[in-house]
């Protein structure tokens, strides 16, 4: 007996000192294929044929941002010529990023200040109007800064026009499940243009969705013709890979793969996504309704009408100015506001100080 229970502590103590070796090593420069495999069932659906028909050039990437980057490098390397259109306003590191990959960038509308929601007829003259075949850097959703995502019937009438004028869409899904609360939900974007054809490109972040923030963990991933461009493909990205960092790192990949390779963790999941999403929409209310209850004379129905983690609240430059002089809050200068940061606990506070700087 006492010889078992000593081997049994023999045995624990070699597997301690043995299990961080497992995950020590080096991945491929493609990354985690199982991590991999689980993010294309997250983008592209469960049961899509494309990933049936390996149609999809995928490699595990350095979060939402590496995923970009190297996607610019590769349009660099392949179309020297190519332009990416960029929303105004976007995420201002999308700009640093194409710029360092020297692409040339143009813009297209997005955002109309008087309503703040969507310049739908602006965004669709600036889509006829680019050159047919052009590049587009679309928000899967919840639009950052914005917080404004066009409607289902948008996104077709986008898709549509995408067809008609062979324009190429990257989606960067940094918030999959952060704007309805369900990840697959979230995708609809990405699902109506596979729907229609399109050989997307698709940047995914398990930064926000996971908290995943400093594992930088993600995934980068091309429709092609047929499996063998995908092969081709694949390989070219990991060339550009291997000179800039070799290969990914290994932790923040085990930990998405064994929570979406599992079905009990992934529905763990699921739900804390959705408690997440959830709760901010319940923040965007919540904030809404103090500033009506204090009389506040202004509109604020976008608050609730914008989606995901930011609220672009439209204070301006000076009056973000005074809230974070005068009230100790805090938000980019552009007005910004992230939802995650309001609870039942200070929202009556950020509404009474909003009022305060709008009166
Ligand atoms: N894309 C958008 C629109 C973002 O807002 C962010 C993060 O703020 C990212 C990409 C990239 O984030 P990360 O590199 O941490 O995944």
């Amino acid at each position: 007996m006492v010889f078992v229970v000593h081997f049994l502590v023999l045995l624990w103590f070699i597997l301690m000192i043995d299990l961080p070796n497992v995950v020590r090593e080096y991945l491929p420069m493609g990354g985690s294929v199982k991590m991999v495999d689980e993010s294309l069932k997250l983008a592209y659906g469960e049961n899509s044929e494309l990933i049936k028909d390996k149609r999809i050039a995928a490699v595990q990437a350095l979060s939402g941002t590496g995923a970009c980057r190297l996607f610019a490098d590769f349009q660099k390397r392949f179309l020297p010529d190519s332009q990416i259109y960029i929303s105004v306003p976007t995420w201002s590191n999308h700009h640093n990023i194409w710029r360092d990959a020297d692409v040339q960038q143009n813009t297209f509308r997005y955002y109309l200040p008087e309503t703040r929601g969507l310049d739908y007829n602006g965004f669709m003259e600036d889509i006829k109007n680019a050159p047919n075949g052009s590049f587009f850097l679309l928000h899967a959703c919840a639009h950052n800064p914005t917080g404004v995502d066009p409607t289902e019937e948008q996104w077709r009438e986008i898709s549509h026009q995408f067809k008609v004028k062979g324009h190429f869409a990257f989606f960067d899904m940094a918030y999959q499940g952060f704007a309805s609360g369900s990840p697959e939900g979230d995708a609809k974007s990405i699902r109506i243009f596979l729907e229609d054809g399109h050989p997307i490109g698709c940047a995914q972040s398990y930064a926000k969705n996971m908290g995943l923030y400093g594992q930088r963990v993600g995934c980068l991933s091309l429709v092609c013709e047929d499996e063998k461009q995908a092969v081709a493909v694949k390989s070219q990205l990991q060339q550009i890979a291997r000179p800039m960092y070799s290969n990914p790192p290994v932790h923040g990949a085990l930990v998405v793969s064994t929570i979406l390779g599992d079905p009990e963790l992934k529905k763990l999941w699921l739900n804390e996504v959705k408690g997440m999403a959830d709760r901010i929409i319940g923040m965007r209310t919540a904030l809404r309704e103090n500033l009506e209850k204090i009389g506040s004379p202004l509109p604020w129905e976008h608050i609730t009408n914008q989606i995901g983690m930011f609220c672009y609240s439209g204070l301006t430059p000076e009056q973000v100015d005074r809230l974070t002089n005068e009230f100790h809050i805090y938000m980019t200068r552009n007005g910004r506001i992230s939802m995650a940061g309001v609870t039942s606990g200070n929202v009556g506070y950020l509404a009474n100080a909003i009022h305060e700087v709008t009166k």
